[in-house]
């Protein structure tokens, strides 16, 4: 039995959270995606994971006009260690400091990501950074409904399939849960991420292991793409790792036409870079990092209320915002580039190494424009590509 086609299910894993009968598992496919399997023998034919599917049942109807704000958490050590400005922690922190629950991505010991319930400041520490591998929701969303049914205030943060996932799921709205979901570019392949980190290893010692991979570490600045890897005997600084570089072909099937990453966005909040603010107001980025806010609903207004004390917030337009980020409206990539490269991951017989040069390596066109003198390059721009 099939929920919905293969190709079209984001992996958000509300189907095998519903099921009555535990026949539903998420298991990796041949391209390294969760995927939904059903043990048939245990199936009662309920139709409950139709019914709370976001891709069959779709339906997000904010109620408010979105506000955008660029976002700096005002503590340097804690905004340091955040992908973007810390718009994150600021809005965890306080839910955590009333009491509340908050469920986000961590790495679990074998640098697999994972969603987890955090209720200390501590348990929130290992949720920063953005973990560029599709996160397993495992039993999450059963556990927020607990936590909703016993008054606990929740902030559920996710891609936006994954929280769409999340309300199919609860079916009724909650006065206390509250959700934030990122400017979504897709998430990439588990079987691509292991061989990554295999690679990595291949030169080191037997008893070293990694304990920690940051995609964004701002040692350079932010903006400037750096991947900080921990072991348990060093900290490696990797400039030019190829890992980001392919995140568009090394997607999720469903990413290429995402239902979930657009306007109206699926979360209270979404948050994201704010890229582009250099034609907004330069003086806002001190290189330490700055978040874009959307802010889509009146709980999302509650919640901005409460982190005004600790962040630096100045209002944006809307038009500012997405023309700086325009996948916060979400954007069709290219799917042809994307299959032949996830087809290609699971053949044993080319390295990783192989597969990544190979689709990392610039088009000659573009190491000859790279090589022009300037003035020629902006002929080029204005005469041949009519761009300013
Ligand atoms: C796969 C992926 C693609 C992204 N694409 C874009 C993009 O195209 N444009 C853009 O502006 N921003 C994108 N982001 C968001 C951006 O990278 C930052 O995560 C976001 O701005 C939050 O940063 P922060 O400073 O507020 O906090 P941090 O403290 O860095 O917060 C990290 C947050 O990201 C969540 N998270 C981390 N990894 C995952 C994951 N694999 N799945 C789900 N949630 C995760 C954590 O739970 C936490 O809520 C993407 C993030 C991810 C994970
Ligand atoms: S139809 Fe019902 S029992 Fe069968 S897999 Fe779906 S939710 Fe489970
Ligand atoms: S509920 Fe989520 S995991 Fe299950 S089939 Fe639908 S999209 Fe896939
Ligand atoms: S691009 Fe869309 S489908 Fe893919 S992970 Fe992001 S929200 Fe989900």
């Amino acid at each position: 039995m099939q929920i919905v086609e293969s190709k079209k299910c984001t992996g958000c894993g509300a189907c095998s959270n519903i099921c009555p009968h535990g026949a539903i598992k998420m298991t990796e496919d041949k391209y390294g995606f969760l995927k939904p399997v059903v043990n048939t023998k245990l199936c009662i034919n309920c139709n409950l994971c139709k019914t709370v599917c976001p891709v069959i049942n779709s339906k997000i109807c904010l109620e408010e006009r979105l506000q955008a704000y660029a976002l700096i958490y005002k503590d340097d050590i804690i905004r340091l260690k955040s992908a973007s400005g810390g718009a994150f922690y600021a809005f965890a922190s306080k839910l955590i400091a009333s009491g509340g629950a908050v469920y986000g991505v961590v790495w679990d010991e074998n640098i697999k990501a994972f969603h987890s319930r955090a209720a200390t400041l501590e348990e929130l520490e290992q949720m920063h950074g953005s973990k560029y591998v599709q996160s397993n929701t495992k039993n999450t969303f059963k556990e927020v409904k607990v936590d909703l049914e016993n008054g606990i205030n929740v902030l559920y943060t996710g891609t936006p399939c994954q929280i769409a996932g999340l309300k199919g799921f609860l079916r009724k709205d909650y006065e206390n849960l509250f959700t934030i979901d990122l400017i979504c570019n897709g998430v990439q392949s588990r079987l691509l991420f292991e061989k990554y980190k295999q690679n990595f290893m291949l030169d080191k010692d037997d008893d070293e292991f990694i304990t920690n991979i940051n995609f964004r570490s701002k040692i350079e600045g932010w903006g400037k793409y750096c991947t900080e890897i921990t072991t348990n005997k060093h900290s490696y600084k990797i400039q030019n790792d190829l890992y980001p570089k392919v995140m568009d072909f090394s997607a999720n099937y469903c990413c290429g036409e995402c239902k979930f990453n657009k306007i109206p966005r699926a979360g209270d909040v979404t948050i994201g870079d704010f890229w582009g603010v250099e034609n907004f107001n330069p003086n806002l980025n001190d290189k330490k990092g700055l978040s874009i806010i959307l802010v889509n609903s009146t709980k999302g207004k509650k919640i901005l209320k409460q982190i005004e004390d600790i962040c630096v917030l100045t209002s944006v337009s809307l038009e500012v915002a997405i023309n700086g980020n325009p996948n916060i409206t979400g954007r069709i990539k290219s799917k042809g580039k994307q299959e032949v490269f996830l087809s290609k991951i699971q053949n044993p017989n080319i390295s990783y190494i192989r597969l990544m040069k190979k689709y990392t390596k610039l088009p000659f066109y573009v190491i000859v424009y790279r090589i022009l003198p300037n003035f020629i390059k902006s002929f080029i721009k204005k005469k041949i590509l009519k761009k300013n």
